[in-house]
């Protein structure tokens, strides 16, 4: 007689429990196994939950329990581990399990369809093509070049690496009856082998076989490495050797549209199958990825944040690269740390970890210099890249045109003639960050948020960036009716417009979210940057991460003081990476590079810092700064926000949710607020915060399982939205 007869199952419901049904009538309990989808009653409809324990007795009466309409599958799609994995996610962030589990299967999946084939789709020349004589066009050429010499055919995303995007051409040559869609398989996957493999250099040496010693078995390492130093590299022959030993490799990059090269030679060298998983895929494109990957058929995963939840049962080895990036941290719903998840999985599936950054986050540095991460430092750039020098420039009393400094105009004019790349670095889209009207000091000011609407001249439209609220510019004042208006402050586009002025034989690259909104565009103007075609780059954030460009050899960043005052205390960490990992765009081959920093506040000790003494004395200042502060990582923190349209109901609830929370065990807990959020109206509603704070995570964390399932039970919670965020990375 089975007595685990009850199923508990994950409902995707917003309930910080899971739910109890009997097996569907006639069904054994015992042929289900764990991490199948059940089709279950729920509230008057129906959902699909995932069975994630099976137990004798439960805390409802067993006549009350109604049975699962139906068992979807008869293999499980998450293993226990993942499954375990998964539920304690769900319980550190304080998240709904059935929602986070969900949340971990593809699109179609959770609806309850049926899986797709996994398999990592290819394309192979038809006989006709193997004699096709080929027209002229060059990328129809390369195409067919390209399959010709993988007779088995190739992968869909390698081509795509290799042929840059060519769905269209592809597309013309199937119609040809030249080329046809395969699958490929693991035996039969073929890149172009890497000809000429680096002659790695002592450090690196050190670093690959400090992790590949110690493998299986976890450990956490951070790869501290300045930027060009050769961290791409390690992470390929540590997954050549993990492949090699049939594991399983997950790398998780800060966003994939932005490394279109990374992906370029992951492709070209690893020679085994790689599952792709990022936001850029349709749903089944994405579903075959993530199948391919739990059912072992893939041997590398590469994706952003999410795919740490990708189910892989070879897995020997996670690579999280740029571990200091913003977007490994969900910002809304279920707000995980896709980096802190990694090292959990690796701790409980025992496997090395290996976190790579050239500015890394005050939190890896705490646990490398507290022995939790072991240390890895490759303090030189690679091959015979120096490292770039980097100056300030004193604006206080310089004409800016455009937010270009004369001196740093006349080294750009320098760097030009010379026939060199140059990168200008503005973290700011649009024209100008605000219109005013000279007549009476009007602004643009945002209607729904505290924050202004930034013009776009190539769109004509003010655009509120906070809330995405738009409208036509104004001809005339909205107050005075005066002509008189001006845009105030600096955007790309408009040190575009004083850049082509200035140099009108000289292409410009813009890259930025609004010039690389097309699918593709991104990939044009980098291949044609890579081609040099530009002399000259400028752009926001987006130009900073990873890119490789040999022929930059100088770089300006016209405005960091926003970093140095901001509300957060982040905001300085920030800064110094982002000024970090610009500045790492010069000078990354045989020409040297310079870096300008444009500030009005040269005199700031920790610009002075991070300056002279580069970023791991900037980290070490800040550190000691958080620890007399007894700030992360030090302590640790969550944050209960609020948002109503009413600032009064935020405050009040938050007011009764610290009450509350004195009615548990909060010794050693510290509670400051509520207070309104930095920015206090966002889109029409009144924000609201209360933080919550503690010297040990696990009286933080007892408190939290407490007291946030019973908030809904508060009045004042009908009356707001709220959510908590565990470990915040942003205060805004
Ligand atoms: P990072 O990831 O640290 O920014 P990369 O791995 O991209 O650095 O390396 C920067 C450049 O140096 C690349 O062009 C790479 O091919 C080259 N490189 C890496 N390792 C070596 C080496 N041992 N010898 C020569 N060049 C190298
Ligand atoms: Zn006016
Ligand atoms: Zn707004």
């Amino acid at each position: 007689m089975p007595t685990r007869s009850i199923l508990r199952v994950a409902v995707p419901a917003p309930l910080y429990t899971c739910f109890d049904y009997l097996p569907p009538e006639g069904v054994d309990p015992t042929t289900l196994p764990y991490g199948i989808r059940l089709r279950v009653p729920f509230g008057r409809g129906e959902r699909i939950g995932v069975l994630v324990e099976k137990v004798a007795t439960s805390s409802f009466k067993k006549d009350s329990l109604k049975p699962a309409t139906a068992a979807l599958d008869r293999e499980p799609l998450l293993t226990s581990e993942d499954l375990k994995l998964l539920l304690w996610a769900a319980a550190y962030y304080q998240h709904p399990p059935g929602e986070v589990i969900a949340a971990a299967l593809p699109v179609r999946l959770r609806k309850g369809e049926k899986p797709v084939k996994p398999e990592i789709a290819g394309w192979q020349l038809t006989s006709a093509g193997k004699t096709a004589q080929p027209t002229h066009a060059p990328q129809q050429l390369k195409i067919i070049q390209t399959l010709t010499e993988q007779p088995e055919g190739i992968s869909q995303q390698v081509l795509y690496a290799l042929c840059g995007n060519c769905r269209p051409v592809l597309r013309t040559l199937e119609k040809k009856g030249w080329v046809e869609p395969c699958e490929i398989k693991p035996q039969h996957i073929l890149t172009t082998p890497d000809k000429t493999k680096l002659t790695l250099n002592a450090a690196q040496i050190d670093a690959i076989s400090a992790v590949s010693t110690r493998m299986p078995g976890f450990n956490a390492f951070l790869l501290n490495g300045i930027t060009g130093s050769g961290k791409t590299e390690v992470y390929l022959r540590l997954i050549e050797e993990a492949v090699a030993a049939n594991r399983q490799v997950l790398v998780l990059v800060p966003e994939i549209a932005l490394t279109p090269q990374l992906m370029q030679r992951f492709q070209c060298r690893i020679n085994s199958p790689i599952a792709l998983l990022h936001s850029g895929l349709s749903d089944r494109e994405r579903e075959k990825a993530w199948l391919a990957a739990s059912q072992g058929e893939a041997s590398v995963i590469l994706g952003t944040r999410s795919a740490i939840f990708t189910p892989a049962p070879r897995l020997g080895l996670i690579i999280i690269d740029e571990e200091h990036d913003l977007s490994f941290k969900q910002q809304d719903g279920f707000r995980y740390s896709a980096r802190d998840l990694a090292i959990v999985r690796a701790q409980r599936q025992g496997f090395p970890i290996l976190l790579g950054s050239a500015t890394p986050s005050l939190e890896s540095l705490h646990n490398a210099a507290t022995r939790r991460y072991k240390n890895l430092e490759l303090p030189e750039r690679a091959g015979d890249a120096k490292p770039p020098k980097i100056d300030l420039l004193d604006i206080r009393s310089a004409p800016l045109n455009g937010g270009l400094s004369p001196a740093l105009l006349k080294l750009l004019e320098k760097e030009l003639a010379a026939g060199n790349q140059v990168l200008l670095f503005l973290n700011r889209r649009g024209y100008a960050p605000v219109i005013t009207c000279y007549h009476c000091g009007w602004l643009s000011e945002c209607p729904r948020c505290d924050a202004r609407m930034t013009l776009h001249l190539g769109t004509n439209l003010l655009w509120c960036h906070h809330c995405g609220h738009q409208r036509r510019t104004h001809r005339h004042c909205p107050e005075c009716n005066s002509e008189d208006l001006h845009p105030l402050g600096q955007g790309t586009e408009r040190l575009e417009e004083v850049l082509s002025q200035r140099f009108p034989d000289q292409p410009i690259a813009r890259i930025d979210r609004d010039s690389t909104r097309r699918k593709g565009a991104l990939e044009k103007i980098l291949d044609e940057i890579h081609s040099g075609h530009y002399r000259i780059l400028l752009g926001t954030q987006m130009l900073a991460k990873g890119h490789h460009f040999p022929d930059v050899t100088l770089v300006g960043i016209l405005d960091v003081d926003q970093g140095l005052f901001g509300a957060d205390y982040r905001a300085a960490e920030r800064m110094a990476q982002l000024v970090e990992q610009v500045a790492g765009r010069a000078g990354r081959a045989n020409k040297p590079g310079r870096v300008l920093i444009q500030t009005r506040h040269p005199d700031h000790p920790l610009l002075q810092t991070l300056v002279h003494q580069g970023y791991n004395a900037f980290a070490q200042v800040c550190l000691d700064e958080r620890r007399d502060a007894q700030l992360p990582p030090f302590s640790y923190q969550a944050l209960l926000r609020a948002e109503s349209p009413s600032a009064e109901k935020s405050i009040r609830f938050l007011e009764d949710a610290a009450e509350q929370a004195k009615t548990f065990n909060a010794a050693g807990v510290e509670f400051w607020g509520p207070v309104p959020a930095p920015m206090e109206r966002r889109a029409g509603r009144l924000r609201a915060h209360l933080l919550i704070q503690a010297n040990h995570r696990s009286i933080l964390h007892k408190l939290l399982s407490q007291w946030i399932p019973a908030l809904s039970k508060l009045k004042s919670s009908r009356s707001v939205r709220w959510s908590i965020d565990v470990d915040p990375q942003e205060m805004l």
